[in-house]
């Protein structure tokens, strides 16, 4: 499936309801009314205040230089949506360790995404070798085992209770031994602790940058969490200093609009989405393409 069909197909139950009703506005009457509802909208599909009171201050603006209404309004709406956002400029080279520290809180999609990625970089003939950075939850190392045998991907783990950071520089060590170009490294996510939490992540973050080597920090976030989400990124951001956002759970229910917010108060691009649980169902973000499918019809 292409990615444009899989984003479509991906975002229909995102686009029922609130998107659908702000489509349905911009082919009403454009006066004090339709911007308060288009604010109203946008606050409830998770865009969060600050971001749209931004975007209708921006849409009043060119509406009142250019008396624009319907569909030359949505168009310009569109492009100012599109240009809230951005994409994460996540790149990888084949002839030098490729580090992917992939870490949330738990739930959020953290190891099937890490197992998506496995695999997309799998089938582009990078040599990846995933490590089990979670050793808080014994449960978290099977899960990550039981992707390996699946990917048929190497899996480096130690005992539950073994210290994360020694793990993930162990495997480092490995992985320059063994001729691999990518690390993709799975960590805890326990919220209760957050500080502690922190604390391991910014150890792990610090034994795997140590030597010289391509390093991002990729934060997933479940975008069924609306506002939570957006706290939580803040959260890691701050102690992580975090690269790029991959977003699941995009085919369910989500409103989608976090990623305005994430884009225009975080400064945070995002790098992929979670759009089902198939091995292939994490495509890239692309800002054009969707805000026309999050607005576009059935
Ligand atoms: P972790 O605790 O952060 O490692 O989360 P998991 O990777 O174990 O994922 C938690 C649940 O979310 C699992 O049931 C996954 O199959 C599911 N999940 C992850 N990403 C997506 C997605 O993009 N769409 C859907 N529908 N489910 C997802």
């Amino acid at each position: 499936m292409s990615i444009l069909d899989k984003l479509k197909s991906g975002l229909a139950k995102t686009r029922q309801g609130i998107w659908k009703n702000t489509v349905g506005l911009f082919k009403g009457k454009v006066d004090e009314d339709f911007f308060e509802e288009l604010e109203e909208l946008l606050i409830q599909g998770d865009v969060g205040i600050k971001t749209t009171m931004e975007l209708i201050e921006e849409l009043k603006e060119i509406q009142g230089e250019k008396k624009l209404e319907g569909e030359e309004l949505f168009t310009e709406f569109k492009n100012l949506l599109a240009g809230f956002l951005q994409s994460a400029p996540v790149e990888l080279e084949k002839d030098q360790l490729n580090i992917l520290l992939i870490v949330g809180v738990n739930g959020s999609g953290k190891t099937t995404s890490l197992a998506k990625l496995a695999h997309y970089f799998h089938e582009e003939k990078y040599a990846p070798l995933i490590v089990a950075g979670d050793t808080f939850r014994a449960a978290a190392i099977d899960q990550l085992k039981v992707w390996g045998e699946r990917l048929n991907l190497p899996v480096i783990a130690q005992d539950p209770g073994s210290d994360p950071a020694a793990v993930c520089f162990d495997a480092r060590e490995a992985a320059l031994a063994r001729g691999k170009n990518l690390l993709l490294v799975d960590t805890a996510g326990r919220l209760h602790t957050e500080k502690n939490l922190m604390e391991e992540l910014k150890k792990i973050k610090r034994v795997l940058s140590k030597e010289e080597s391509n390093l991002k920090t990729l934060l997933v976030l479940d975008a069924t969490n609306g506002q939570n989400a957006l706290e939580q990124a803040r959260i890691f951001n701050e102690s992580l200093t975090i690269d790029g956002i991959i977003l699941t759970k995009l085919d369910g229910t989500a409103k989608g609009g976090i990623v305005f917010p994430l884009a225009r108060e975080l400064n945070l691009p995002v790098y992929k989405l979670g759009l089902g649980e198939g091995m292939e169902d994490l495509k890239p973000f692309d800002p054009t393409l969707f805000v026309e499918q999050l607005l576009g019809e059935d």
